[in-house]
């Protein structure tokens, strides 16, 4: 099961979190139809994304992830619905040669762009955080992003383990230095956050309450109990609400032109089809 696992160390100087996203991933492989390499960058974004998530308030705040570098893969495009999580990559079928034998990630996802975080915390207006792109490896990209957005230092590693049966793991872990945290602990956490280099390998042999118990545990840590990551879509009324916005007369050109309004959500892949009765019944009340 997907899961979070939070905890803080060196006497509430530092939080970290561990992240297992393996099944979000595989299910948005299966969804989307990906690429190896669109997996890769997926599974990168959908562990940050599942972060962000993990730490609004409540299933009333949402949030959407952009990370736009310019690469093979396109926008990715990382959300929350209720509390689920979902996402999707522009190009899910992105293939590029292998770099030095691994997957191309920084150059399927691009460093020319930018890294968007836009919350959505039940204010007047949305939070919107935004940084440039500085890697294309995602886990650089958003320490950046931390740093000039949010103002916190970070150590932050992605990792994905995908052969060719698929997605065998896939997850990260995140550090966030607090305001008091002095640069030896932050030295300390550097050095531990190096042990991570193939942290999805090691997810396939050993759980994450393992892993924290093991690299972090000794750092004064407490860790709480792991959280679940869900996944899903929810929609249905939001479509309805897009086809409504077209306006009565806009969806009447459509349908006189192509007989139905064709709509297809872009993060679950779910085709809506509205015919002329479908249509009627969405403006009988205006
Ligand atoms: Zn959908």
């Amino acid at each position: 099961m997907d899961r979070i696992i939070k905890g803080v160390c060196f006497d509430k100087k530092a939080r970290v979190s561990l992240i297992d996203v393996t099944e979000g991933a595989r299910k948005g492989v299966q969804t989307h139809d990906m690429s190896p390499l669109s997996a890769a960058c997926y599974a990168r974004a959908l562990t940050v994304g599942a972060y962000i998530n993990a730490n609004l308030k409540d299933k009333s705040q949402s949030f959407n992830l952009v990370i736009d570098g310019g690469g093979a893969v396109g926008k990715i495009c990382i959300a929350s619905d209720s509390g689920d999580l979902k996402g999707f990559v522009e190009e899910p079928r992105a293939e590029l040669p292998l770099k030095n034998g691994s997957f191309d990630i920084e150059g399927a996802v691009g460093s020319s762009g930018d890294f968007v975080v836009i919350k959505d915390l039940g204010l007047k207006e949305p939070y919107v955080g935004r940084s440039k792109m500085v890697s294309g490896n995602i886990a650089d990209d958003y320490c950046e992003y931390l740093l000039k957005s949010e103002g916190v230092h970070s150590a932050v590693a992605l990792s994905e383990y995908i052969t060719k049966d698929g997605v065998m793991a896939a997850g990260g872990i995140i550090v966030e230095a607090l305001p008091d945290a002095d640069e030896e602990i932050i030295f300390i956490l550097e050095d531990v956050m190096s042990s991570f280099t193939s942290l999805s390998e090691l997810m396939t042999k050993r759980s994450m309450e393992d892993i924290a118990d093991f690299y972090f545990g000794h750092l004064k840590a407490e860790i709480f109990p792991a959280e679940p990551i869900s996944y899903g879509c929810h929609c249905d009324g939001k479509i309805v609400n897009i086809v409504r916005s077209l306006g009565k007369t806009e969806c009447e050109d459509i349908l006189s032109e192509q007989g139905v309004i064709e709509v297809s959500c872009d993060y679950c892949g779910r085709k809506y089809r509205f015919d002329e009765a479908a249509v009627k019944a969405l403006f009988k009340n205006g």
